[in-house]
């Protein structure tokens, strides 16, 4: 027997049983007379303890020792004389009458502790390591009690849990697909799923109603904290449903699972439609654990000279609310804040809302204090708060503003991680315009189904279409997306045809979908679930990294494995491809 017991197991209640431990030694701490080992596993730690008498021959074997040593020790449980009230197995020690070696350590690169001296890329290329420290698997073990919560609703609501191919074949439309040549095919390639999602489409047709899987999911795109290459879908697929069905038994998911895993109940999740979350928050994935609005003040601010706001589309403000205190240093790093590439501003007009009624703002040229107070009404602002202003056209200011929005909530500690505020954004447009390639690419996908009242714009001004899409906000994040489909093949060819594709593109890429569509298919919706985001959210942590057991780079690399690397010429010859590096530039 390797073990009575883990390290983690033993209480007071336990005291002169005989016990056999295993684990990793976190520490030696020697004192001369008394020696404390401290024995690591998953569960726990637990002391061990050698002394004056202990036996020579298990004192001997301490010299051998060192961190990391996968050891095995066998003793009595005992009441410590000093008690560490932190860790459950603080009131007992074990006293030591034999301890053997299974596996030693050379020195490793890094503590493992909870406050580890590693940085990111030595605990990457050691990951085992980086593993066995408290907070990584904790992570890990909420994501696995996460991913049952989720089995268990759904299996209770009667979905099959199914799974669909790896290799599968590369379409054009979405991300840049990772693919797989195939040997046996000379010259053919397959692709890596971005999702399921013509599968679950399909098994609709063959009548399974009610699909789910957690699926592992490739997108070959640029990399940020919230994106890797492969990452994890929830999955689902519904048949004889409308949007609202959907909603609802997908919002019961997600309560049920932030009630098993973390005890927190979640109000009903509010619906917003795409229009209003662009207009008040500027983006289509609104936080809103605080308000902030964004509020249109054109009409109070045009006419009065400023060439600025004159010459603008839009001109938007918001309300930070006890910021009139905020100094020139502040103001002028949102400035430069606001100008930044990716927020794309020009620059931000500014109104103090000081406390005896009068107004301080970076316009007074301009503006009369009656003219500031219409515009503080008009934003709800009162004394002690500060008005941000930004014009230009409309979707950048609109753009701007959300970012600006959630940088001043940040900093006035608005967005608290343990609370939690979902919401369902609803009515997506469903085709949008693509300069780069002069045509519109479907903003969900091309299977998603135009909302009925608006098929007939299909055709005289597309780009009103609205969708019946709906995404999963919670706290400013996308965590999932859906659509109802099209389940007509007339209909998705006319899709087809509004995304630029001809009639023979369609059917060669799409063929097997609109031709299963003549055999009777089942009005049908779906949605997916980013597993990774949901769990590093569950976890407050803000990259999905520590949320994976063995997660890529920046660079898409697995250091640990040194991944992607180089193949063997035979096995090139072997799939018939020859490679022709350029240098990049
Ligand atoms: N396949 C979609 C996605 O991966 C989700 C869906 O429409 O169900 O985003």
């Amino acid at each position: 027997m390797f073990r009575t017991h883990t390290c983690g197991e033993l209480r007071i209640a336990d005291i002169n049983s005989k016990v056999i431990l295993a684990g990793w030694v976190q520490r030696i701490r020697d004192f001369g007379a008394m020696t404390f080992i401290d024995l690591r596993d998953r569960y726990g730690i637990t002391q061990l303890v050698i002394n004056e008498e202990t036996a020579d021959s298990v004192a001997k074997e301490l010299d051998k020792l060192g961190r990391e040593f996968v050891i095995q020790a066998i003793g009595a449980v005992r009441e410590r004389s000093s008690k560490n009230n932190n860790i459950p197995t603080g009131e007992i020690e074990i006293a030591l009458t034999e301890i053997k070696v299974l596996s030693p350590s050379e020195i490793p690169p890094f503590t493992i502790q909870d406050n580890t001296d590693g940085g990111d890329d030595l605990r990457m290329k050691y990951r085992y390591l980086d593993l066995r420290r408290n907070t990584v698997r904790e992570n890990l073990i909420l994501r696995a009690k996460m991913a049952h919560a989720v089995r268990s609703y759904l299996n209770a609501m009667d979905f099959i849990e199914t799974e669909t191919p790896v290799l599968i074949k590369s379409t054009p439309e979405g991300a840049r697909d990772f693919v797989v040549p195939s040997r046996m095919n000379e010259g053919e390639f397959y692709a890596l799923p971005q999702s399921p999602q013509l599968f679950k489409q399909l098994l609709m047709i063959g009548g399974f109603d009610r699909y789910y899987q957690i699926v592992k999911c490739f997108r070959d795109e640029d990399l940020r904290a919230d994106r890797q290459p492969e990452f994890t879908q929830i999955d689902c697929e519904m048949s004889f449903v409308e949007q609202k069905d959907i909603l609802e038994t997908f919002e019961g998911l997600i309560k049920y699972v932030f009630k098993e895993v973390l005890n927190i109940e979640i109000e009903d999740f509010p619906w917003m439609p795409y229009s209003e979350a662009m207009e008040n928050y500027g983006s289509d994935k609104p936080d809103t654990r605080f308000d902030m609005l964004i509020n249109n003040i054109s009409n109070e601010t045009k006419g009065k000279g400023f060439g600025v706001f004159d010459s603008a589309e839009f001109i938007g403000a918001i309300c930070a609310k006890g910021c009139a205190t905020y100094t020139r240093k502040q103001l002028d790093k949102l400035t430069n804040w606001v100008k930044r590439p990716q927020i794309g501003a020009k620059g931000l007009v500014y109104v103090k809302c000081n406390e005896d009624g009068s107004f301080k703002s970076s316009v007074d040229k301009f503006y009369s204090q009656d003219n500031l107070k219409e515009w503080a009404d008009k934003v709800g602002a009162t004394a002690g708060d500060l008005i941000l202003v930004l014009s230009g056209d409309k979707n950048t200011i609109l753009n701007a503003l959300g970012g600006l929005r959630l940088e001043i909530a940040s900093q006035l500690g608005l967005r608290n991680k343990d609370t939690f505020k979902p919401l369902w954004v609803v009515d997506f447009p469903l085709l949008e315009w693509n300069e780069e390639s002069n045509r519109f690419h479907a903003m969900h996908h091309p299977f998603t189904a135009p909302k009925p009242e608006d098929i007939l714009l299909l055709d005289t001004d597309p780009g009103k279409v609205r969708a019946n899409a709906y995404d999963l906000v919670i706290n400013g994040v996308e965590i999932g997306g859906g659509s109802v489909r099209i389940f007509n093949s007339e209909l998705q060819a006319k899709m087809f045809d509004k995304l630029g594709f001809t009639a023979e593109q369609a059917q060669a890429q799409f063929g097997f979908l609109m031709n299963a569509f003549k055999y009777g298919a089942p009005p049908h919706a779906g949605i997916a679930f980013g597993f990774d985001r949901l769990a590093s959210m569950f976890a407050g942590l803000d990259s999905i990294r520590d949320v994976i057991a063995f997660p890529k780079n920046n660079s898409g690399r697995d250091v640990m494995i040194d991944s992607p690397s180089t193949i063997a010429a035979e096995q090139l010859d072997e799939l018939s491809l020859k490679l022709n590096l350029k240098k990049k530039e």
